[in-house]
This record gives structure tokens, sequence and C-alpha cells, in this order.
């Protein structure tokens, strides 16, 4: 499932801030990404499920994952993907 993750700044680890519902997922360009969840400008509070510390967030936090991730980028041999592949 599509989903938004932020990454904690206690443990670097990332985890799924909100999961996308495949509804809202489809888009016509498979680049592009949904609307954010709404996030307050003071942040909100998240638990990292890893550290189990509450950190603030903030909008900027927020990544989008493809569900397909691996397929619809071009360079699936680059430093960073591998080091995704490797988280999850
Ligand atoms: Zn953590």
């Amino acid at each position: 499932m599509p989903r938004w993750i932020v990454r904690c700044p206690e443990c670097e680890k990332e985890f799924t801030h909100t999961p996308i519902d495949k509804a809202l997922g489809i888009t016509r360009d498979v680049f592009a990404s949904p609307p954010k969840p709404e996030i307050p400008q003071s942040g909100t509070e998240s638990t990292c499920p890893d550290c189990n510390k509450a950190s603030t967030l903030r909008a900027f936090d927020l990544r989008y994952r493809a569900e397909r991730n691996r397929e619809a980028l071009p360079h699936t041999s680059s430093p960073s993907l591998s080091a995704w592949t490797l988280v999850y």
C-alpha cells in the first residue's frame, strides 16, 4: 500500500505515518503523489514504533512511498534504494 512515511529523529528508522487508501492513491501520473495528510503548522506528535520515542512531526517530514517503488524508479541499483530495501 502506498504510504506517507517519516524518519524517526532518534533512531533514524523510517515508519509509516499514514497509509494511503488505494482509492486515494490512484492518479494518472504514477510519479505524482497524493495530497499530504493534514498536519498543523505547529506539528503533530508521533511515536516511533521502533524506539517508542515521541517526536514532533512537521508536514515537511513526510515522505511519500509508492507501493511499487522499485519498479517505478529507473535506478534500482542506486545505494539509497539498496539501503531502503535493507530497511524493509
Ligand atoms: Zn525511533
